[in-house]
């Protein structure tokens, strides 16, 4: 805890003070740039990775990034996508996953090992397409490209959940809202972002911005 309000006392003295013009202004109200959907895993941080400052990202983390499809579970999660679209005006969401995801390897592993962690076995039911389709599409991966190939399905998995949510499919339609699909890779620091025509994610500055008709693809490997 220590090292916390340390860290409180340096930012109020070093960061606070020196940009209190954009303190000040976040005081009146948010207008951030996009909703960011990630895990809730330490080594993640939306904030850092993007470059982005308080009042630029609407932030929704749970363990494994997931999206309850609406009506499964309409809490935390509805509420925050449903005030960012309607409330906040948001044009931009984004659905980061990352490599080395540990609710995605709790995903893939014997559920026996979740016996002594009911709440998050409950939770991982929200990743059950993910789970199905990693059984019948890749049952011959090596357990490494298993985890890998599970974390990227499980993203376009809760793309397709997110859209299921009202205020996105109105948006959507509207042609006011965009969809992206992310990957954090721990290792390199580096973001590859789901390119539908490729069918694969691509790293981030190979790959076009998405669009409503993009992400109306999204998935659409699962098919081939
Ligand atoms: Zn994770």
């Amino acid at each position: 805890m220590e090292k916390l309000i340390e860290g409180i006392h340096r930012f109020q003295a070093g960061v606070f003070g020196p940009q209190r013009a954009l303190f000040d202004r976040l005081v009146e109200g948010q207008n951030p740039d996009a909703l960011f959907i990630t895990c809730s895993d330490s080594r993640v941080s939306p904030n850092l990775l993007t470059q982005t400052k308080p009042g630029d990202l609407f932030i929704l983390r749970n363990a494994g990034n997931l999206v309850p499809a609406w009506g499964s579970h309409n809490g935390a999660e509805a509420a925050a996508i449903e005030y960012s679209v309607d409330a906040l005006g948001i044009r931009d969401i984004i659905l980061c996953g990352h490599t080395h995801c540990g609710a995605m390897n709790a995903l893939m592993g014997d559920p026996a090992d979740l016996a002594e962690l009911p709440a998050v076995a409950s939770w991982l039911k929200h990743a059950e397409s993910t789970r199905r389709v990693m059984r019948t599409h890749y049952k011959e991966l090596t357990p490494k490209a298993r985890l890998e190939t599970c974390i990227e399905e499980n993203v376009l998995a809760q793309i397709e959940n997110l859209r299921t949510h009202p205020a996105v499919f109105a948006a959507l339609t509207r042609g006011e809202l965009r969809l992206h699909a992310w990957m954090y890779s721990l290792e390199t620091g580096g973001v590859a972002a789901f390119d539908p025509e490729a069918g694969q994610f691509l790293p981030l500055n190979d790959t076009p911005r998405g669009t409503p008709e993009d992400a109306g693809r999204l998935g659409g490997r699962r098919s081939i």
